[in-house]
């Protein structure tokens, strides 16, 4: 029918004299033409179309079945001598299933890496796949090689770095157990290999396993899952070698620490010290196994298949030796590890009918206190009591058996933060960017992927948020500044539509009355629940197409990834992140340098530090919340990617079993589309990547003209070159100021320029 919606891709297809009407006026292939055909169970298959009559096509599928589909359920199939290709812009017809194929083609014989265009598409193999180590390395340096790799990326960051001066960030994005974490260490290797020689390389591979002990868990997704953010910057000198590197570090999920999903773990650093940690060391910090702990027993997940806790522990110590943790600071940092377990160990006894508590006296009590340094009367009190300035006063308030729990773990939680932070510093003085300092460096960004479980709490709400900020940047550059440049220099050029996430960024900030604002707001109001909170969300924001109110305390949010149902349960206590000033002033009190230099960093993040009543009052109100923070954190991370040439991967899981060889079309489909691989792989490919203003142009080419045009200004001349040279119209386009070209083409016209030089 003339109504008929097929793909005009396919019509295209169909219509290369393929097509013969038979005298029952349907259709009839005169060569059989593969498609992609929409199965009943919603896969795509191979098929080959027989006939078609009206919107009917009659289709043979390779198992020798025929069936009989609208032909709005086809698609266009690549020649086969396209698959695999290495550029997924080579394909003659670009679609989901023709990606999801080309990438399975590869996959299958354990070629993991595929551009899209600009983009490196990356596919966890999930197992060992012989693509990495020296001579790889030197295949991708002598430019031997131009397979897709993450070298390669790495290399074109450093050649950019190094030709042009302007500093390049390697931008690595994904779902959790896609691959970012390996894939930012590979890149970290092959520029390690490049900018050797200093000796600082050594120790900045050797950030890897210290980081990864203590950011670093099991989760249902990733035995060894990032809980945090990372961005490195690698400085280099003007002789092109490492010359010193710093860490920054973005919201490390501590409520891990004391509590997470059953099958889960907590942070792999407590399980190591457990298992690995010499006898003398034990005997000293009075260590016992992991599943005397509650912190670390109540998830029911205490070992991880395949990794020898006790030989981390070895690894993790050598490392720490090689950044230069003396091994006094690091029996100080195992202390404070050991004293957070033995936190957990804590209980109570309620003394009255209003659920009042006190401390129990126990072996765990007297640990704590040995191993932070501070008199067991003091940590009893601090975990049962709060002190509260009544006009002249100070009263002490017994605290209920909840209250005194939260105390407990946000105690716990802060100091494991604290120490972690003071690890990166350490960590970055040691790696200290030397005299030798250029100002040119590369960094690379390894930050936790869009999540999305059955049930999503804060830590999700802020992951996402960071993924769609991420996102919003891939979008400006790849989409956004490309095809405003096309449009300013007037050349013709049909817009590409993309999902713009700008809305979905304004729910979370808008002032006063986005997600963030509604959130710290509800901060301030000594009554709020999660309940009233989650009611107020509905309230302000229930006009916006990104959100959606719940049953009960929940939300949902159209993130650019997919929808995401959040409960509100813990969103107050985990934004506000509560440690009362009694706690801090514990820590004041320890004579132990660690817990002393958790307190200061915890004073510092208060906004009013020197006020004189933070003694006595709650410094919950003074701080930033943890969102806020959290946003200027990724604010200030924009700008500095702003200031960088972008060179993006995008990591992806092909499967949600963690195995190797397993391809599930449905889950790639869906971290394809929610990264926008193919539209940007459709701009790349109708677009024109390559440019020069007329006036470079006429200077590197101007020469070769036969004619003499050395009074002509720059436009004739670049007119005159493409003319001589025949270049087709179809490769070019002349803009105001610039000449844009397609792919090619100027490797094209380096060649002739080399020749005849
Ligand atoms: P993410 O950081 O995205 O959560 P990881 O980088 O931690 O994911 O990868 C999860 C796991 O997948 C790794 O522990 C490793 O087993 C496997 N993996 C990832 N990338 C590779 C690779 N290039 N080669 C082999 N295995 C890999
Ligand atoms: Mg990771």
């Amino acid at each position: 029918g003339s109504e008929s919606p097929v793909d005009p891709l396919l019509l295209g297809a169909l219509s290369e004299e393929k097509l013969r009407l038979d005298h029952t006026n349907n259709y009839v292939l005169k060569k059989k033409l593969q498609v992609w055909c929409r199965l009943p169970d919603d896969e795509w298959g191979l098929g080959e179309i027989q006939s078609i009559s009206g919107n009917n096509a009659n289709i043979l599928l390779p198992e020798g079945r025929a069936l009989t589909v609208l032909v709005e359920n086809l698609l266009p199939s690549n020649p086969q001598v396209l698959d695999g290709v290495d550029d997924l812009i080579q394909l003659s017809y670009l679609n989901e299933p023709s990606v999801l194929h080309s990438l399975k083609c590869r996959y299958v014989h354990d070629i993991v890496y595929t551009k899209a265009g600009p983009v490196l598409v990356a596919i966890n193999p999930f197992k060992e796949v012989p693509l990495y180590g020296d001579d790889y390395i030197a295949a991708y340096r002598e430019k031997t090689t131009d397979n897709p790799h993450v070298y390669a990326i790495a290399d074109s960051a450093f050649n950019g770095m190094m030709r042009d001066g302007v500093n390049q960030s390697i931008i690595i994005s994904g779902e959790s157990g896609a691959g970012k974490t390996e894939t930012a260490k590979i890149a970290m290797q092959y520029l390690a290999a490049l900018g050797g020689g200093s000796g600082i390389e050594y120790e900045l591979l050797q950030t890897n396993p210290i980081l990864e002990a203590f950011g670093n868990a099991k989760t249902l997704r990733n035995d060894n899952s990032s809980r945090f953010g990372k961005l490195i910057d690698i400085h280099f000198s003007t002789s092109a070698r490492i010359c010193g590197a710093k860490i920054q570090t973005f919201l490390l999920e501590k409520s891990r620490v004391v509590q997470r999903a059953k099958g889960e773990r907590s942070y792999h650093v407590f399980y190591q010290l457990c298992a690995g940690a010499p006898a003398s060391l034990r005997e000293k910090l009075n260590l016992k196994a992991a599943n005397n702990y509650e912190y670390l027993k109540q998830s029911d997940c205490l070992i991880i298949d395949n990794v020898d806790d006790a030989l981390r522990f070895h690894k993790l110590t050598d490392a720490l030796d090689i950044v230069r943790v003396s091994k006094e600071d690091q029996e100080s940092v195992f202390a404070m590890l050991a004293a957070v377990l033995w936190l957990g160990n804590i209980e109570y006894l309620v003394i009255d009918n209003e659920n009042h508590v006190e401390v129990i006296s126990s072996e765990a009590v007297t640990n704590v206190a040995k191993l932070m340094g501070c008199k067991v009367p003091d940590l009893m009190l601090t975990l049962s009591t709060h002190k509260i300035q009544a006009g002249n006063d100070v009263v002490i308030q017994k605290l209920t058996l909840p209250q005194a729990i939260s105390t407990r773990d946000a105690l716990a939680k802060s100091i494991y933060s604290s120490l972690f932070d003071c690890l990166v510093e350490q960590i970055n003085r040691s790696l200290e960017v030397g005299k030798l300092r250029t100002g040119r460096f590369i960094s690379i960004l390894d930050i936790y992927g869009f999540e999305s479980y059955d049930k999503n709490s804060f830590e999700q709400f802020c992951i996402n948020y960071a993924n769609e900020r991420l996102q919003q940047h891939f979008n400006r550059h790849l989409f956004k500044l490309e095809q405003e440049e096309y449009i300013q220099d007037g050349i013709d050029w049909t817009k590409v539509e993309f999902v713009d996430n700008n809305e979905c960024l304004n729910l979370f900030e808008k002032k006063p009355l986005g997600l963030l604002s509604l959130l710290d707001e509800e901060l301030t109001f000594p009554k709020a629940t999660d309940l009233t909170l989650a009611n107020k969300l509905k309230q302000h924001l229930i006009g916006n197409h990104c959100f959606k109110g719940e049953r009960e305390g929940a939300f949902r949010i159209c993130h650019c990834a997919g929808e995401v149902l959040y409960e509100t349960n813990g969103f107050l206590e985990k934004n506000g992140d509560p440690l009362h000033s009694d706690s801090i002033q514990l820590l004041l009190s320890c004579n132990c340098q660690l817990p002393q230099l958790c307190a200061a960093r915890l004073l510092n993040q208060s906004q009013n530090p020197v006020s004189p009543f933070w003694r006595l009052g709650s410094v919950e109100s003074q701080k930033h919340s943890v969102a806020t923070k959290f946003k200027g954190q990724l604010f200030n991370l924009m700008q500095r990617l702003e200031g960088t040439t972008p060179h993006f991967i995008r990591c992806i899981k092909p499967n949600s079993k963690q195995l190797p060889g397993i391809y599930e079309n449905d889950l790639v489909l869906q971290q394809l589309r929610c990264c926008g691989v193919l539209e940007v792989v459709r701009i790349s490919r109708s677009g024109y990547p390559s440019r020069m203003t007329h006036q470079q142009f006429a200077e590197r080419y101007g020469f070769l003209l036969l004619e003499d045009v050395q009074f002509q200004d720059p436009l004739s001349v670049s007119v005159a070159i493409l003319q001589q040279f025949n270049i087709l119209p179809e490769m070019y386009q002349v803009g105001y100021t610039k000449l844009f070209f397609r792919t090619g083409q100027i490797a094209a016209l380096e060649d002739i320029r080399n020749h005849t030089m």
